[in-house]
């Protein structure tokens, strides 16, 4: 009998809250204790080195070796006096997650009396050698050099975990090729800054720089321990790999901003707390859709921190659901049949005169502006929508788009209707209608009235993949667990090419006697027309979407692997060079780890599946159906042979169905294992993850679907694993 599960679930129900650890000071008195912003840089720092240090920060300027030093000897006294003896340098390597390596400062004074001082110099701060071969690299630092440095990023602050000062910095090989996220997140972001700022300069001169925008959403469950632990595929590969559906799950919708469990909001206001103390301004917290499901969002903010303080929560999270007796699954697909996680990335991008450009403005001068970043925008989505799904792509994320509760796997923007009556207009008026400069009045525009807040964001579509939600763009596709960089990447790259595009057709359109207005109307009405098809505002889930992108031309790929081709079509190679962000062998150096970590995903997945289907599912039916076969021997023994007939006919009717699934579930598992070994010998990893998607991947449903209907069949004392009820509804 499985007195293991019954007892997990008889604790888990019984735990109590425990408390948050609940600070006697108000928010703003310890926001960013832990991080050396510029609060603490003014107190630790040279006024000059500060303002060097700022200057580099705002405008990208480079730091002078001894500026640097002058940094480091301000932030070890800042780190000792909060405790610290260890620094590190942080980085995001191209696996999920971040990287660290600590060391102390103690050096010796002199070896010979062995004394020891605190150093952490200005070298030791700017660049450490860092001997990670064992990282992915797609070959890179095999072919060439086989160390690689990090390097640090003055543009996110340092802090402090535990005992440790943590520097953020980029990975690069010794030849110069990033083997992270945050070194082409940063080349992104400097290249749409200097498009956009070229384009902005049309409308207004005093434009310096274009800042990039992200407020993520961060979705997630919470399982209890205990029942997270008796589950060897939650712990393993982070989804449960079988389970039959609750009877109740999120059909009443009774979860979605419902109140918050006790044992929850004790988690959150700890996980709050802590966050604060890194300077993560957290703003809301609520229940998602899907029950044990939640969602937490800060404030939005510069892009390339707000990157860091996302990937830095997700370890928080983690942390402090321990201390909860829960685990934090941020996996894309934890349960199959209700709503998966996403990670939705509020894009957007504003000058340092203070306007958004994705913000409707009060003059038609700011309006043909916000709507020609909004075309652009358009455009862009729409000549690289293959790149943006390969962008947020993964083995978890698959498994959420094209479920039937989130999007599809096809990337489309959602415009609302009054924006889209507004490119409706442009597209079909002449410039004539649409602009018109009158010398006393200034510019006028004939187009439909854009209003200042926009109805549509209040109803928006939430099936779309790219959505407008009146001053910004929310990237919805990107997964939970995802760095959101890699969206970043690929999105800022494609705007800062098509905004170069889009200022030297304009240019060229002036140059050769057209008015500036004139240029651009022209330019953003061949956009419209152009960039149509991205434009859906339709049910994203419907079947008849599917057959209607296909129409379009737009990219209906399914099958992982063949996505990240996207990723080397010569269109996207340009593009990357072009914005100056990846060349031709970093792309393919990258998506060698794309196909690698795909292959490793589902190689887990497989062992965990295999295993369980072995060594729990079919010993506990077979138990169930001895224990059957015992009941009708009995009957068989006590009663004449007609009336035994009919008192073990169900028995009878039950054994042979836990056979035929006993038999299917081994048949599978056999033939998913020969799978894998054929795939296993495939050198070139493209073709390898290929057949890890055609050949292994498939029996994964077959299989899951015989354990699950086991599951309603066996006795429930018996089930070993915790079932998706236990899971999903103690809290
Ligand atoms: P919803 O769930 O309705 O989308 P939330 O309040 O949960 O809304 O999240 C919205 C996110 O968008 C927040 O992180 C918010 O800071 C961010 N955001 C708001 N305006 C902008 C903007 N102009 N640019 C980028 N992010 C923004
Ligand atoms: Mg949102």
């Amino acid at each position: 009998m499985s007195t293991l599960r019954f007892k997990v679930v008889e604790e888990a129900f019984k735990r109590k809250p425990v408390p948050a650890n609940a600070p006697n000071e108000i928010t703003s008195d310890y926001y960013g204790k832990y991080v050396f912003n510029r609060e603490k840089m003014a107190k630790y720092l040279s006024k000059s080195t500060m303002k060097t240090v700022c200057e580099a920060i705002d405008e990208g300027k480079t730091l002078s070796r001894e500026i640097a030093s002058h940094v480091a000897a301000g932030m070890k006294m800042w780190a000792m006096e909060m405790g610290a003896t260890h620094y590190t340098h942080w980085f995001q390597p191209l696996t999920d997650g971040t990287a660290e390596k600590h060391d102390s400062f103690i050096e010796y004074v002199d070896k010979p009396s062995g004394a020891v001082i605190e150093e952490f110099s200005g070298k030791l701060l700017v660049q450490q050698e860092s001997d990670a071969s064992s990282f992915p690299n797609g070959g890179i630092r095999n072919t060439f050099e086989a160390r690689g440095y990090t390097a640090w990023d003055p543009s996110s602050p340092a802090f402090i975990v535990d005992d440790t000062l943590c520097i953020p910095t980029v990975f690069i090989s010794y030849t110069g090729e990033a083997l992270d996220y945050k070194a082409p997140l940063l080349k992104a972001i400097n290249a749409v800054d200097k498009a956009a700022t070229d384009v902005c300069r049309l409308f207004d001169p005093r434009v310096k720089k274009v800042y990039a925008y992200l407020g993520w959403e961060q979705e997630y469950f919470l399982v209890d321990e205990d029942l997270c632990v008796a589950r060897p595929d939650l712990l393993l590969t982070g989804r449960t790999l079988m389970g039959h559906e609750s009877a109740k799950n999120q059909q009443l919708e009774d979860h979605y901003f419902g109140a918050i469990p006790p044992r929850v909001a004790e988690y959150m206001r700890d996980l709050e707390f802590e966050a604060y103390k890194y300077g993560i301004p957290l703003k809301t917290r609520h229940n998602e859709v899907a029950p044990n499901q939640f969602e937490l969002a800060p404030i939005y903010g510069e892009m390339n921190l707000a990157v860091d303080q996302n990937i830095f929560i997700m370890m928080l999270m983690d942390k402090i659901a321990r201390k909860h007796n829960f685990r934090v699954l941020l996996h894309e697909k934890p349960f199959a049949g209700v709503n998966g996680s996403g990670k939705h990335n509020n894009w957007s991008l504003g000058t340092d005169t203070g306007v958004g450009l994705f913000t409707p403005g009060k003059t038609p001068e700011e309006n043909l502006q916000f709507v020609t970043f909004l075309v652009n925008t358009l455009k862009a989505v729409h000549k690289h929508n293959a790149l943006l799904k390969a962008s947020i792509m993964t083995a978890q994320n698959a498994h959420r788009l094209g479920a039937n509760e989130a999007p599809p796997a096809i990337i489309s923007v959602f415009m609302g209707s009054q924006l889209t009556a507004v490119l409706d207009k442009l597209e079909n008026s002449s410039s004539e209608e649409a602009i018109v400069v009158d010398d006393k009045k200034g510019m006028k525009l004939g187009i439909a009235h854009i209003p200042e807040v926009l109805v549509d964001n209040t109803d928006r579509n939430r099936t779309s993949p790219f959505a407008f939600t009146g001053n910004r763009f929310e990237f919805r596709a990107v997964g939970s667990s995802a760095n959101c960089a890699s969206a970043l990447i690929a999105l800022n790259s494609a705007m800062a090419s098509q905004l170069k595009e889009f200022k030297a057709e304009v240019d060229t359109k002036m140059q050769s006697g057209m008015t500036k207005e004139k240029a651009i109307f022209t330019t953003l009405k061949q956009y419209i027309k152009e960039s149509k098809a991205i434009r859906f505002d339709g049910n994203g889930y419907s079947e008849e979407w599917k057959e209607e992108a296909k129409r379009r031309g737009l990219d209906c790929e399914t099958s992982v692997p063949l996505i990240y081709d996207a990723y080397l079509t010569p269109e996207t190679v340009k593009m990357f060079a072009d914005a100056g962000v990846m060349t031709e062998k970093e792309l393919h150096a990258r998506n060698e780890v794309k196909w690698e970590m795909y292959t490793k995903k589902i190689q887990i997945e497989a062992r965990v599946l295999g295993d369980l289907a072995m060594n729990h599912i079919i010993p506990v039916a077979t138990r169930y159906q001895s224990m059957l076969l015992d009941n009708v021997y009995k009957i068989k023994a006590v009663y004449p042979p007609e009336k035994a007939e009919k008192l073990s006919h169900m028995d009878s009717d039950l054994i042979e169905e836990i056979a035929e699934h006993i038999n299917a579930i081994k048949t599978d598992t056999d033939a998913m294992v020969e799978a894998r070994k054929i795939a296993n010998k495939i050198g070139d990893e493209r073709e390898k993850a290929i057949a890890y998607h055609d050949t292994v991947f498939p029996y994964f449903d077959t299989i899951r679907y015989h354990v699950d209907k086991l599951e309603l069949i066996v006795d429930n004392e018996m089930w070993t694993l915790p079932k998706y009820r236990e899971l999903l509804f103690i809290r």
